[in-house]
């Protein structure tokens, strides 16, 4: 069987790609196995890879990277861009502080040495998505390689070009790709020792199923429908620009894009009024023009599971649209309801409730199924009183959620379990090991 790519934006095919037969990827294992028995050794060679090979890599072949994703999965190029070098600044932040969190963690014993230890596990599987082709492979590959372990990468099947290259990127016996499609995938989590998932909950449920099975350590990162709640307090002009941004960059195709505005009614009418604004002035069509900002979602599937979303949300409200549908393109659309609306929609569809009262809106942000993302907009001190009650792995104030090396990123309830990114994330993939010494029995 072949696994085929297809441009979202010109509807042709890219390329065709062979499958790997189950041997094969025996074989890579074996011989990540074999490299990682080294590469768990020592900590300052791990960090030597990061500065002398990895992030001139990623440097040298920026542009490449960013036009490859482009054509994939029709990320705006300026986006695919703006992509790499946030995997450069992880890398960066890797180099400077990941040697520092691996440090053995001295515990004070009376009569003992005692202290914990962070030891890698083996190898690690990715199953990744394909909305962020490169940070998505990074944000878990980086502190798992740097932890001491070795990866496969099975990467979304619609990015399989982009999955090569950053192997070629990686350029280290550490890191190979898998050219398998997702039905295969669960069948080599026995072979391996850890399995970070990054997708739909429903792909998620069925890893954290095999991984249980065969108990291998398992990070899920899933789906989100992050709310946005708009206080009476905020400034409504900048916000409605934020939330421009946080519904229609990647296309609106990303985990912690902000899906749900929560606002309040007595300011209700005005906010979706400047957002209609800044939704009719966003710049569509061709992802590989730098003025873009809204491209095709990346599938012909995609474009079609979110028109049948638009159709649905039709029958519980007003529906706005702003612009022409063209090929994999969807216009922004605003849709405003009272009901109930518990699906994740990854396009460019921003569902608009009302509230009256911050409880309320604090039950409303928390009416979904997901946990993983929230943002809240308006007086600081105001917001953050709510931030305990809201059910989700991150919270920002006056900020569209984003992921960032320096702090956890990851959800509660059907968004998953675990952390990436930061020393928790770091952390997810060693035998956390304690060591206790005495002098004499
Ligand atoms: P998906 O269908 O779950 O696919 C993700 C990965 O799983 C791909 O590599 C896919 O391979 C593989 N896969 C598919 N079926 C599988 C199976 N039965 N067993 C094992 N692996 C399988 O997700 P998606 O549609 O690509 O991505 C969108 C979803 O990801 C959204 O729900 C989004 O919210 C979520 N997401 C979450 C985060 C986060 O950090 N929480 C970040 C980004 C995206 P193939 O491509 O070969 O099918």
């Amino acid at each position: 069987m072949a696994i085929t790519t297809i441009n979202p934006y010109s509807r042709k095919m890219i390329k065709e790609y062979k499958e790997e037969t189950a041997d094969s990827l025996k074989n890579k294992i074996g011989g990540i196995r074999e490299s990682q028995a080294e590469w768990r050794k020592d900590i300052d060679s791990r960090i030597s890879y990061l500065r002398e090979v990895l992030k001139p890599n990623l440097l040298k072949r920026e542009k490449e990277i960013a036009e490859q994703m482009t054509i994939e999965m029709g990320k705006p190029v300026s986006q695919s861009i703006a992509e790499v070098k946030k995997c450069e600044s992880l890398v960066d932040y890797a180099i400077a502080n990941f040697g520092r969190f691996l440090e053995p963690e001295p515990v004070k014993i009376d009569g003992a040495k005692a202290y914990v230890r962070f030891d890698p596990l083996g190898v690690v599987m990715l199953v990744m998505p394909w909305n962020y082709p490169l940070w998505q492979a990074f944000r878990a590959a980086v502190p798992a390689l740097v932890a001491g372990n070795g990866i496969l990468l099975k990467h979304a099947s619609i990015v399989t070009g982009s999955s090569l290259l950053i192997e070629e990127v990686m350029d280290t016996p550490l890191f190979k790709s898998a050219v398998i499609p997702g039905s295969r995938a669960l069948d080599l989590i026995r072979q391996v020792d850890g399995v970070s998932f990054t997708g739909s909950t429903s792909v998620g449920e069925s890893i954290g199923q095999a991984a249980g099975k065969g108990l291998k350590k398992a990070v899920l990162e899933l789906g989100g429908s992050d709310p946005f709640v708009v206080l009476r307090s905020a400034d409504l002009p900048k916000t409605a620009e934020r939330a421009a941004f946080g519904r229609l960059q990647n296309g609106g195709q990303s985990c912690i894009a902000s899906k749900r505005f929560i606002v309040h009614a007595d300011i209700f009418d005005e906010f979706r009024s400047l957002l209609k604004d800044q939704f009719s002035s966003v710049v569509m069509g061709d992802p590989m023009d730098a003025k873009t900002f809204l491209g095709p979602l990346s599938s012909q599937e995609q474009s079609r599971t979110v028109k049948s979303q638009v159709e649905e949300l039709k029958s519980m409200g007003l529906v706005e649209r702003f612009g022409k549908d063209e090929g994999n393109i969807i216009a922004p659309v605003i849709a405003s309801t009272d009901e109930l609306y518990d699906q994740e929609v990854f396009g460019p569809v921003a569902v608009m409730k009302k509230f009256r009262s911050n409880s309320e809106a604090i039950h409303l942000a928390n009416e979904t199924p997901y946990g993983l993302g929230a943002s809240l907009w308006g007086d600081p001190d105001e917001a953050e009183q709510m931030v305990p009650d809201i059910e989700a792995g991150m919270v920002f104030i006056n900020k569209v959620v984003a992921s960032d090396p320096r702090v956890p990123f990851g959800g509660v309830k059907k968004s998953g379990l675990g952390r990436e990114l930061s020393r928790y994330g770091l952390l997810e993939f060693t035998n956390i090991k304690t060591t206790w010494i005495q002098s004499a029995p």
